[in-house]
């Protein structure tokens, strides 16, 4: 592929820093080093790089920060980037109605801007894997899932493509309007072409596909069942929206006469392949069934409290050996389009819960938005903790500077500090990131090009309505 990352040569050495490394004991060091080689981690460990290393092309001076894996997002809608600050005050079934009709309109073109903007703002915010879920396929819009991937390359991100689909229009008793849905033929034709075109299994693959119908209010129950029959025959994975609000678990109840996690398990839709979005409002059951099925989950904190739609029971699902990586959420219901400060919601918003302060500890949130999320991709083998032969998929984050040089602990700066610099950020040993900036991409002309087509996704909503 054209926009792939130029592989990584040579060693690169890292120390006098702190290291959270996220391995399964918690390794941490006060001061320590990483070397890469390659694409890969070589070792990391307690005080400066081993003398005599060869063939070494850079040296970095860690000292006054603190090493990490990159992080891991989970649940993302980059399209939304193109209408943030809309329906500020709505609850998810509202804030949706008011905003499909827009969406309904956007094209290559746009969807490719709002890509970069919401990679780029991850990336310098230290994700490394992102994944976007798109849904939105109006007719004649071009090859949106496409402008994505371009987009993930150009800046250097790894990344999974989840296809989304929509079926169920209003007049089949759906949420969005008719005009924004597919057919179900349609869809599957479609998500199954995204897979043959893109997806790569290959260790340290920059590109995975996943099938990804919408949500239980916007797909038909065929779509759901035949997209999982799709997803297993191709060995990819599936995802979805699941319990995010109180609204969704009352529509589950009247149309299929069971709550959303039941519904699921009845069209094949739990399993260790699996990941959801938010799994908000989760009995005790649902929990139980995502434990014994290995269903990995994708918390939302921001996007959950902007749309008022409740408190995921992240101890509880944790306690049951789910799965569970934090996700941005589409920047239509979390503005901000960071995930790093994510780290610090989830810790927060789950102490107003059932588990007051053990509800997570700050390594936990370290742990949730990397490892976790690595987790939930099924990418856990090859990133999301700092472990010989991993990718070199590693976050250097600033700490010496006003907003952090009071913080005692390293990762308590980072998880309940202000959003931390990043001095520098590699994915698969390549920088994407140097000195807070994206390496690959202007920023001022990301910011610009997603202006234009945001103003101009306005205009033809606009003149449409
Ligand atoms: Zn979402």
């Amino acid at each position: 592929m054209a926009d792939q990352q130029a592989a990584a040569t040579g060693r690169i050495v890292i120390d006098k820093c702190a290291i959270a490394t996220v391995d399964a004991q918690d390794t941490e060091y006060a001061s320590g080093h990483v070397v890469i080689n390659g694409n890969r981690i070589e070792s990391v460990g307690p005080g400066d790089a081993p003398e005599g290393l060869r063939d070494v092309t850079r040296r970095v001076d860690g000292t006054g920060h603190l090493l990490t894996p990159g992080l891991v997002n989970t649940h993302h809608h980059f399209y939304q980037w193109l209408t943030r600050g809309l329906a500020t005050d709505s609850p998810l079934f509202d804030w949706l109605v008011a905003l499909y009709p827009t969406w309904a309109r956007v094209d290559e073109e746009m969807v490719y801007a709002a890509a970069r903007g919401s990679l780029g703002m991850m990336a310098r915010g230290g994700v490394t894997t992102a994944m976007d879920h798109h849904y939105v396929f109006p007719r004649g819009a071009g090859d949106l899932l496409g402008a994505e991937i371009r987009a993930a390359g150009e800046l250097g991100v790894r990344f999974t493509a989840a296809r989304g689909s929509m079926d169920r229009g209003t007049s089949d008793g759906g949420l969005p309007p008719d005009f924004a849905v597919e057919t179900l033929e349609g869809a599957l034709a479609e998500t199954e072409k995204a897979i043959d075109a893109h997806h790569d299994a290959s260790f340290g693959s920059m590109l995975h596909v996943a099938v990804a119908p919408c949500s239980p209010f916007s797909v038909s129950t065929e779509l759901m069942r035949q997209g999982a029959e799709l997803a297993r025959r191709k060995g990819v994975r599936l995802h979805t929206h699941g319990s995010e609000t109180a609204e969704e678990e009352k529509f589950c109840h009247e149309l299929f006469g069971m709550g959303p996690t039941d519904y699921f398990e009845s069209v094949g839709w739990l399993g260790e392949d699996v990941w959801m979005a938010h799994c908000v409002h989760m009995t005790d059951a649902d929990i139980e069934a995502f434990g014994r099925t290995g269903t990995g989950a994708a918390h939302c904190p921001s996007s959950n409290a902007r749309l008022a739609a409740g408190t995921a029971r992240v101890p509880d699902m944790l306690a049951a050996g789910i799965p569970v990586g934090l996700g941005v959420d589409g920047t239509a219901s979390n503005e901000s389009g960071e995930l790093h400060t994510e780290l610090r919601n989830a810790l927060l918003i789950n102490r107003l819960g059932a588990h007051k302060e053990n509800a997570l500890s700050t390594r936990e949130a370290l742990r949730l938005g990397t490892l976790g999320g690595a987790r939930v991709l099924g990418r856990a083998q090859e990133t999301g903790s700092l472990e010989a032969g991993k990718l070199a998929d590693v976050v250097l984050w600033k700490l010496d500077g006003i907003g952090h040089s009071t913080i005692a602990d390293p990762v308590a700066a980072l998880v309940l500090g202000a959003a931390a610099p990043v001095t520098l950020s590699l994915v698969n040993g390549v920088p994407v990131v140097e000195d807070g900036r994206l390496t690959r991409a202007d920023e001022d002309d990301i910011a610009r090009g997603a202006r234009d087509e945001a103003r101009r996704l306005a205009k033809i909503a606009a003149g449409a309505g």
